[in-house]
C-alpha cells in the first residue's frame, strides 16, 4: 500500500494548485539560440560569421572560455599552404586558400595575408621523392606546387646555407608560390567584429561545463559557467579540449592532445624573404611584419593540457635554424610559448555530424589548422545548418576511423603545419 505523508499531500495539492506538478521533469526552455558554437577561435568565430553570413542563421552564439583568439588561432606560426598529398585533404586545404585570397576584403578587415611562398626542404633522397610525389599529385589536383634545385632555393631564399659539406645538405626543394602567412589574431577580430555586425553573440568568459540532451537523446543545450543556454544545434570547435566537450554529451572522439610550441626572435630589417621549412630536421621559419624571425617547433612527445612545450623540444628546433641559417647564430630570442593540439590517429581533421542529434564537431587539426580556418569555418558552417557534411568536408567523419577510410596525411608528410 502506498503511503502518503501529511507534507507530501499538502506539496500534491500545490503542485496542483500552482501548475507545478512536473516541475522535476520541466521540459527545458525554449531554445535561446538557434546555434551555439562552442569555442572562440578563428574556427568557431568564422563558423558563426559564416551561419549568419551565408545560411541567415543571425541568432548565433559563440561561447569562449577565455578571451576569443587566446587559443592556438593567436598562439601558432601562420603558415598557410594547399599542397597535401591526398585528394580529399587537397580539395579541403585549397579551398581554405581560396578564401584566404580574398578574405580581408570578405570582412572589411586586413588579414595581411601575405603570398610570399612556402618552400620545403629536402635534406636525403627519400626527401626527394615524397616532394616529387607531392608535387605530381598537387599538379593533377590543381594545386601549384614546384620544384626548385638547391640553387634555385637560395635565390628564392637568400639566407639559406646551401654549403653540401653541413650535416643536413639542401638538396632541392618544393615551393608553393600561394602559400604564405597572415595575422593570426587579426583573423579572430576580423571574424568576430563581421559576425557581431550580424547580430551573432560573443560570449567570452564562459565555459561550457556539460551538453543537456533530451528525453530523445538529442541536444537542448548547454551547461556554462554562466548558466544554462538551451539551443538544439550545438558545433563544438574548441581545439585541444574537444574531446572533452564531446565527453560531456558522451561521445568519444579518436584525440590526442599534445603541446606545440613556438618562439620569435627580437625584431630585424627585412631579412627573410618567405616561409622556409624542414620536416627532416623539424625547424621552420618566416619573418612578421614586426620584424621579428617566427620559428616553429614540434610537439612534445607526451599527452598533456599544459600551454608550454619543453625546452629541449625549443632547444632542438634553434639547432636546426642555427646549421640552416648560420648568420642568426646570435640572435636572441624576446618569448616562447605553446598551444595544445589535437590530433587524430590520421593526422586529417573531422569536420561532421556527431551520433547526438543537434551536436556537430569541427576538431583534430592538430599542428595545421590555422591555414584551413576560413575554409574549415565554412564548411562547419554548411555541416551546421543543413544538417549534412558539404562535399569537400563528406570525406572528414568520425566513422573513417572505424571503417578504415583513413586520410592518412600523417603517413605523407612528416609535419604537417
Ligand atoms: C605553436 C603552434 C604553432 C602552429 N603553427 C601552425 C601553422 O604554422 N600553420 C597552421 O596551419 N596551423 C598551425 N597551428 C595549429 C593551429 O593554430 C590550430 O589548428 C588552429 O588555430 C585551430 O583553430 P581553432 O579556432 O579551432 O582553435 P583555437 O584558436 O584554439 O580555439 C578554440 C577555443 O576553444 C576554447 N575552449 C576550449 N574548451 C572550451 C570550453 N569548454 N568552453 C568554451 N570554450 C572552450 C579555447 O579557449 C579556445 O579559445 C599551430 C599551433 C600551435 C600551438
Amino acid at each position: 500500500m502506498q503511503r502518503f505523508s501529511a507534507f507530501s499531500l499538502f506539496r500534491q495539492g500545490l503542485d496542483r494548485q500552482k501548475g507545478w506538478k512536473n516541475q522535476w521533469r520541466k521540459p527545458d526552455p525554449k531554445p535561446a539560440y538557434d546555434a551555439i558554437v562552442v569555442g572562440g577561435g578563428g574556427h568557431g568565430l568564422g563558423a558563426a560569421y559564416y551561419l549568419a553570413k551565408v545560411h541567415g542563421i543571425r541568432n548565433v552564439a559563440v561561447l569562449e572560455k577565455g578571451w576569443i583568439g587566446g587559443g592556438n588561432t593567436g598562439r601558432n606560426t601562420t603558415i598557410i599552404r594547399s599542397n597535401y598529398l591526398f585528394d580529399e585533404s587537397a580539395a579541403l586545404y585549397d579551398h581554405a586558400l581560396k578564401m584566404w585570397e580574398g578574405l580581408s576584403q570578405e570582412l572589411n578587415y586586413n588579414v595581411m595575408f601575405s603570398q610570399r611562398g612556402v618552400m620545403m626542404l629536402a635534406h636525403n633522397i627519400h626527401d626527394i621523392q615524397v616532394f616529387k610525389r607531392h608535387i605530381h599529385a598537387n599538379r593533377v589536383n590543381g594545386v601549384d606546387n614546384e620544384w626548385l634545385t638547391a640553387e634555385e632555393a637560395k635565390d628564392f631564399c637568400p639566407p639559406l646555407n646551401i654549403d653540401p659539406n653541413v650535416r643536413y645538405p639542401v638538396l632541392g626543394a618544393a615551393l608553393q608560390r600561394r602559400g604564405g602567412t597572415a595575422r593570426h589574431d587579426a583573423v579572430a577580430w576580423g571574424y568576430a567584429r563581421a559576425a557581431d555586425a550580424l547580430g551573432v553573440d560573443i560570449i567570452e568568459n564562459c565555459e561550457v561545463t556539460g551538453i543537456r540532451r533530451d528525453a530523445a537523446g538529442a541536444v537542448s543545450g548547454v551547461e556554462t559557467t554562466r548558466g544554462f543556454i538551451a539551443s538544439q544545434r550545438v558545433g563544438v570547435s574548441a581545439a585541444g579540449h574537444s574531446s572533452v566537450v564531446l565527453d560531456m554529451a558522451h561521445v568519444r572522439l579518436p584525440l590526442e592532445s599534445y603541446p606545440l610550441q613556438a618562439l620569435v626572435s627580437e625584431p630585424v630589417k627585412p631579412i627573410f624573404p618567405c616561409v622556409v621549412m624542414s620536416n627532416t630536421i623539424h625547424a621552420y621559419m618566416s619573418q612578421s611584419d614586426k620584424g621579428e624571425l617566427v620559428i616553429g617547433a614540434g610537439t612534445d612527445a607526451y599527452t598533456s593540457y599544459t600551454q608550454r612545450g619543453g625546452l629541449h623540444i625549443a632547444t632542438e628546433t634553434l639547432a636546426a635554424i642555427c646549421e640552416l641559417f648560420p648568420q642568426f647564430r646570435r640572435m636572441r630570442m624576446l618569448r616562447n610559448w605553446g598551444g595544445i593540439v589535437d590530433v587524430t590517429p590520421d593526422r586529417s581533421p573531422i569536420i561532421a555530424k556527431t551520433p547526438v542529434k543537434g551536436l556537430y564537431v569541427n576538431c583534430g587539426w592538430g599542428t595545421g589548422g590555422f591555414k584551413a580556418t576560413p575554409g574549415a569555418a565554412h564548411l562547419f558552417a554548411h555541416t551546421m545548418a543543413r544538417d549534412e557534411p558539404h562535399p569537400i568536408n563528406a570525406p572528414f567523419t568520425i566513422e573513417r576511423f572505424r571503417d578504415g577510410y583513413l586520410i592518412d596525411e600523417a603517413a605523407a608528410a612528416a609535419v604537417a603545419h
